[in-house]
């Protein structure tokens, strides 16, 4: 420990200073330790331009990793932040609530598919997930027939749900980047990923694998487990709306909750407000996250309908279970877990000032615009020698290459031609904020182009 030479909040870093501490101390996603991987400190950011400390401007198009909608830097989110702050910027949540909580509750259980009632507030994506498999977990133990154990999730292959434990255990075993910890993990089981494509006629076949191995393992489900339409990080592949249809019924056929992992998808990104809506379904238990406070403040939710709300709630003797110790065979009556930050009264502020953002915009024109803005400026890709697809849906476009592309290659040259892309695997992706303008979206299709070609 060396308190003294610790340095004070008032001394301003040089981009230098910057790079020595974050190459001294620092980890970044995905990297080692002393990792010598480009690295880019960044001095501000504004609508869909992010300005490097060199001065050096980018247009965004990665919306930090799906969550800024309303692009960065904008007054009313800033001014919501700093309102809430000038009151409190957090207590906990148990035994306390707020307005900024039950705001946003109320707002979230107005927009989503109808009956997802109740909200459980947490910190992130990964945890949502964790909170939502705890949910479906209690669930079948409070509802399940004695001596039944329905302890396991249903998930598709090329998912991918988060990086905490549980979440790994539902990413894909082999794509979904865990495999490292795949002995520790829970077993769980996957079908195949959806083959029939998001605009291709539906035939009942594609159904085949999923249907059979739920039905093989049908006593032992407490969830099925997916990402809608859109499977993100397994590949950004986006798959037929009747695909979720027939998920639902069988799921209803045989008692199984469905949880939709919302937590890339909603809030517009694909043309409708939630992946869902494309089927015109409910699920039981719905994650949100990363879009939820426009790239603000880390926030998730993970919301259920009243069937396993009251299922959880359930026990053989509420008031003597309440005040005892959980023993493996007995029902709690409550939802077993409680984050420190959770409903954050900053974060839920930004939130619900996001959500009004959003419903008082023609998003869905925006989200039409960049979709054929996209569809016009990726075309060119589709006849490069290594690319072997382009496809969009909504405010996504994707092009997919024949081989992997080495990031630490092409991200320099990105950033050297003005626009911020962080291509993975044979994906190079673009998920631009909703408010990146029609010049800003030409001049990103442009220059990816241009450095694909060479
Ligand atoms: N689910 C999905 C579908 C995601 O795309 C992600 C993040 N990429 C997560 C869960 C995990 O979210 P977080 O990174 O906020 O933990």
């Amino acid at each position: 420990m060396n308190t003294c030479s610790s340095i004070s909040s008032a001394t301003k870093l040089s981009t230098r200073e910057i790079l020595e501490l974050d190459q001294k101390h620092l980890w970044h996603p995905y990297t080692a330790a002393k990792s010598r991987d480009p690295i880019f400190p960044v001095a501000s950011a504004h609508g869909s331009t992010i300005t490097l400390k060199s001065g050096e401007t980018l247009i965004d198009g990665m919306a930090s990793w799906w969550s800024v909608i309303h692009g960065y830097n904008h007054p009313e989110l800033n001014q919501a932040l700093s309102d809430q702050a000038q009151h409190f910027a957090h207590v906990m949540f148990g035994g306390f609530t707020h307005e900024p909580a039950a705001r946003l509750a109320k707002q979230l259980v107005d927009i989503t598919p109808t009956g997802l009632n109740r909200v459980f507030f947490s910190d992130s994506g990964s945890v949502a997930v964790e909170v939502a498999m705890k949910m479906a977990l209690q669930y079948a133990r409070s509802t399940g027939e004695k001596g039944k154990k329905r302890q396991r999730f249903l998930a598709l292959k090329r998912g991918y749900h988060g990086d905490t434990f549980g979440a790994m255990s539902v990413c894909d075993p082999v794509t979904g980047m865990h495999q490292l910890f795949s002995e520790v993990l829970p077993k769980h089981i996957f079908a195949d990923s959806p083959e029939c494509a998001f605009n291709e006629p539906w035939q009942e076949h594609y159904f085949d694998n999923f249907k059979h191995t739920f039905l093989d393992n049908v006593n032992s489900l407490a969830a099925v487990i997916l990402e809608p339409i859109v499977q993100g990080t397994g590949g950004m592949k986006f798959y037929a709306p009747s695909f979720l249809n027939r998920v639902r019924e069988l799921c209803d056929d045989y008692g199984v909750l469905l949880i939709a992992d919302e937590i890339a998808t909603g809030l517009g990104r694909t043309g409708k407000l939630f992946a869902c809506e494309h089927a015109n379904i409910s699920p039981d238990i719905m994650c949100l996250g990363k879009t939820l406070t426009a790239g603000y403040i880390t926030l998730a939710a993970t919301l259920c309908n009243d069937k396993v709300a009251t299922g959880i709630d359930s026990t053989d003797d509420i008031n003597d279970m309440k005040h005892k110790t959980v023993s493996n065979d007995s029902n709690p009556g409550v939802l077993m877990h409680g984050p420190t930050y959770m409903a954050n009264p900053l974060a839920c502020a930004v939130a619900s000032k996001s959500i009004e953002l959003l419903l008082n915009s023609p998003w869905q024109k925006s989200i039409e615009d960049i979709n054929t803005g996209l569809i016009k400026g990726l075309k060119p890709a589709a006849d490069l020698p290594g690319v072997k697809e382009v496809r969009t849906l909504g405010g996504i476009g994707v092009i997919e290459m024949h081989d992997p592309i080495t990031l630490n290659e092409i991200q320099p040259k990105f950033v050297k031609e003005g626009i911020w892309l962080r291509p993975f695997g044979k994906l190079v992706y673009t998920i631009p904020s909703y408010s990146i303008t029609k010049d800003e979206l030409e001049f990103l299709c442009q220059k990816t182009i241009k450095v694909l070609k060479e």
